[in-house]
């Protein structure tokens, strides 16, 4: 017999639990819209996306590991209870009955077990439709042997069995009619060993079989397109959910970052220099400094006036691009703060390493544009000033962009393309 498919699907390699567990997470390309259509069209399920089918066929694997304990368990349990059914009827077959069931059902059950801790999704499967059959070929060949007024009794027991089983087992619609066919092939074959003519002898019983096969194969197959219309319901809530995690990233994104040149925005800024420069000094680096920097472009106006908006909107592009390159590799943060000011945060261990960073950015900001005839000559400039403090003066962020400014407009005063400090401490240096 070819091992039962619990999707009836051509199931390829075995598929590991891990592996099962994995593919129930939503790839994309997979969204709440196209769970919508599907659900709407009532599409069966060998017409849906592929994604989909897959997604779905890795759950009903999932399902068959979930409920293959369970159902071995229930069907060695049933099988050795029913021993009590051959003491009743017949005590002298009570040592062969045990014996068989042992040898042909135990096994399998053991088998299934094991291919169920192992992952091996297609010996699981197989077991979990062959260990009944192997307990209806044993009440089968009991039944041969029971005087017959006494054997339809077994033989009508093996219905019983496939009409539970069509309703239990996790197979597709294709899978349960493989099963049943097995289950009756099995019964005739246990029949005809046993030297019994079935065609005179067990007609009712088939008629019987195949009634009960043909009622509960469609309530099976009820389930099953109940499980998939539950299957779409809970992707679709899973596709919500995530999107609705999406948009709200993106959200978040789009609030910190500033339009025009793509990097943090002020309310960013606020935000990182709480948790990227001030929480650090919380694990020990109490004696670093911090330093705020107020960065302001000189004559901006008059560039504007000079070049154009267009190129204004392309100036402050560059120098963003500029600060952001600089206080990445520094470990700083950098955000536009309004119009052609920027503002940027650094903690450091050693004073001076501030100083070289406000210079550092000077001269990048000075470089940024330059008429093409006069390489040496700027046409953009900043003022930078820079407030500086212990981190463990725990100075707040305003004092320090007050302290910034401050050293800004001193600067810019002086002369403008300069660094300016103002210090918390006695002065420690000044650039320009
Ligand atoms: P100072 O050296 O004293 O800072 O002079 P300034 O001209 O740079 O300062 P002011 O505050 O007088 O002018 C700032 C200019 O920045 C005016 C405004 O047009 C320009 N500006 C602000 N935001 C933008 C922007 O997003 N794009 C462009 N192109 N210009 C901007
Ligand atoms: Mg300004
Ligand atoms: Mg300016």
């Amino acid at each position: 017999m070819e091992p039962l498919s619990p999707t009836g699907y051509a199931s390829g390699d075995p598929i590991d639990l891990a592996t099962a567990e994995e593919r129930l997470a939503l790839p994309e390309g997979i969204d709440s819209d196209l769970v919508e259509q599907i659900d709407q069209d009532g599409l069966p399920l060998r017409q849906w996306p592929a994604a989909v089918a897959e997604l779905y066929h890795a759950t009903v694997t999932s399902r068959l590991y979930q409920e293959g304990h369970f159902l071995f368990l229930l069907g060695l349990l049933t099988c050795l209870a029913t021993i009590v059914v051959d003491v009743l009827i017949n005590p002298a077959m009570v040592p062969e009955g045990v014996a068989l069931r042992v040898l042909a059902v135990a096994p399998l059950t053991l088998l299934g077990l094991m291919a169920g801790t192992r992952g091996w999704t297609n010996l699981l499967a197989f077991c979990v439709g062959a260990s009944p059959i192997a307990f209806i070929a044993v009440v089968v060949h009991l039944a041969v042997h029971l005087p017959p007024d006494l054997s339809p009794r077994y033989i009508n027991a093996t219905i019983l069995i496939v009409g539970l089983a069509n309703v239990m087992l996790p197979y597709s619609l294709r899978g349960l009619i493989i099963f049943d066919l097995s289950a009756l092939v099995v019964a005739m074959l246990m029949l005809v060993l046993g030297g019994v003519d079935f065609a005179t002898q067990h007609l009712d019983t088939i008629a019987l079989f195949t009634l009960v096969a043909g009622a509960t194969i469609p309530v099976a197959s009820q389930f099953e397109s109940l499980r998939q219309s539950n299957f779409l319901l809970t992707l679709r809530a899973q596709c919500a959910g995530r999107e609705l995690l999406e948009a709200n990233a993106a959200l978040h994104t789009l609030s910190e970052t500033d339009p025009l040149t793509g990097i943090s925005n002020r309310r960013s800024f606020e935000r990182q220099f709480e948790t990227d420069i001030v929480a650090p000094g919380f694990n020990g680096r109490i004696d670093d400094r911090i330093a705020l920097m107020m960065i302001d472009l000189d004559h901006f106006k008059s560039f504007n006036d000079a070049h154009g908006h267009q190129a204004g909107d392309s100036c402050l592009k560059l120098v963003a691009k500029a600060l952001v390159d600089i206080f990445d590799e520094a470990g700083g943060v950098v955000a536009r703060y309004g119009g052609e000011e920027f503002v940027a945060a650094l903690r450091v261990r050693d004073s001076k390493e501030i100083v070289a960073v406000a210079e550092d950015v000077r001269r990048s900001i000075a470089t940024v544009l330059t008429p093409v005839s006069e390489s040496d000559r700027s046409l953009i400039t900043a003022s930078i000033g820079v407030g500086v403090a212990p981190a463990s003066a725990m100075l707040p962020r305003e004092e320090l962009i007050e302290m910034a400014d401050a050293a800004l407009y001193s600067g810019k005063d002086a002369g403008r393309n300069r660094v300016e400090v103002v210090e918390a401490e006695p002065a420690f240096g000044r650039g320009g």
